[in-house]
């Protein structure tokens, strides 16, 4: 069975924009990251308890995509190129949230109010199905309410998002024993890039970045020829599999959950211009204004660095969202200054590691090493 991942160093992802840290899936354990671990583990938990101290006046915003029942649910790309966590994780990760800190809803924090000392929000991204059927049914269990992002074209025309069509077409291309060549359909440009691998994994490795560098029409096209190389089509009923209807959402809402703008086809914003961005953000929340729960808040699409811009979160609060929210890895101070909040990606299954992140860590490690270490030297070694 191919594994999606990097020959050159297991450690490093092949998808530079989700980074599958940790998932037991994605990685082999070698007895020296094992006890490389085990070395640093008294470091670390005396990081995360100083972390915590710190984290009063902090709003931690954790952002989840997928929680499925099984470890094994899910297709190819979807399981190692996609944030998927199955239930058992979720369930733990959130356990130990309830007795660290207290989990408060969008309204809170837009409320203007002071939080409790340490404050914590949980949200979802694109809006899967599986979020209503299973991530749902746990955190009523806690009594916790939760943000979810939806992408508007996916509510107003059942459009499929891009990213799933992708995925589904490369599963499918795999199943086939599809020669990887004949689904490169970006030619030259994907063999020229640094990241060119072989097999599948390899074409969407190099194929997902570059896609995001293009608008929806164009990335329309590459996914048309794609299918057609291949003689296979996504199915209609791939939205309804993959994603909540509308009664499914009404519900959530009606139990305190809100709803949040991921943009209308949750396109790279950094790579559009000035006016498409605003039109992606601007169509989406005419779509979600009408839904149950709605608020102003913008998910970036993606989210890490080179996703956005300054100029994309000045567009966002033009178009009247309050909130604009990264995929960038850190609690935030709360009330901060602007209108950005960092997210920390809970792609783990490692229930320490979450802990890590969720205590800032992560934020700690780096601003250490750039006490310790200026970036230009650290380059060099
Ligand atoms: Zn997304």
């Amino acid at each position: 069975m191919l594994k999606p991942m990097n020959p050159m160093n297991p450690l490093k992802p092949l998808n530079p924009m989700h980074v599958p840290m940790f998932n037991p899936r994605n990685y082999p354990v070698s007895c020296r990251q094992m006890l490389l671990g085990l070395a640093g583990l008294p470091w670390t938990l005396s990081l995360m308890r100083m972390s915590r101290r710190r984290a009063r006046g902090t709003l931690l915003v954790l952002c989840y995509h997928r929680i499925t029942e099984s470890v094994s649910a899910g297709g190819f790309c979807d399981d190692h190129y996609f944030i998927t966590l199955p239930k058992r994780v979720f369930s733990s990760q959130i356990r130990w949230l309830t007795r660290h800190y207290r989990v408060v809803g969008l309204d809170e924090v837009l409320s203007g109010r002071p939080l409790p000392p340490k404050a914590a929000l949980i949200t979802f991204d694109d809006g899967f199905r599986d979020v209503a059927e299973t991530a749902f049914p746990v955190l009523s269990s806690f009594g916790l309410p939760a943000t979810v992002f939806l992408i508007g074209s996916v509510i107003r025309e059942k459009r499929i998002p891009w990213i799933t069509r992708l995925h589904w077409l490369l599963d499918h291309a795999r199943e086939r024993n599809a020669d990887a060549g004949c689904v490169d359909i970006l030619g030259d440009e994907a063999r020229s890039g640094n990241n060119r691998r072989d097999g599948i994994p390899g074409v969407l490795a190099s194929l997902k970045p570059l896609l995001k560098r293009r608008d929806i029409h164009e990335i329309d096209e590459r996914l048309a020829c794609l299918e057609e190389r291949l003689g296979i089509e996504a199915p209609h009923n791939l939205l309804g599999q993959r994603f909540m209807d509308q009664e499914q959402i009404a519900r959530l809402a009606g139990h305190g959950w809100t709803v949040g703008n991921h943009t209308d086809h949750h396109l790279n914003l950094a790579s559009l211009g000035d006016g498409r961005v605003c039109e992606e953000i601007a169509h989406a929340g005419d779509t979600l204004a009408a839904m149950p729960g709605y608020r102003p808040v913008l998910a970036l699409p993606f989210g890490l660095a080179g996703s956005f811009t300054s100029a994309t979160v000045d567009i966002a609060r033009r178009c009247g969202m309050r909130l604009v929210l990264t995929s960038l890895g850190s609690p935030n101070r709360f009330p901060g200054q602007g209108i950005l909040l960092d997210r920390v990606i809970c792609e783990t299954f490692s229930g320490l590691y979450f802990r890590f992140l969720a205590s800032g860590g992560r934020k700690a490690v780096k601003s250490m090493l750039d006490k310790t270490m200026p970036s230009n030297s650290r380059r060099t070694t």
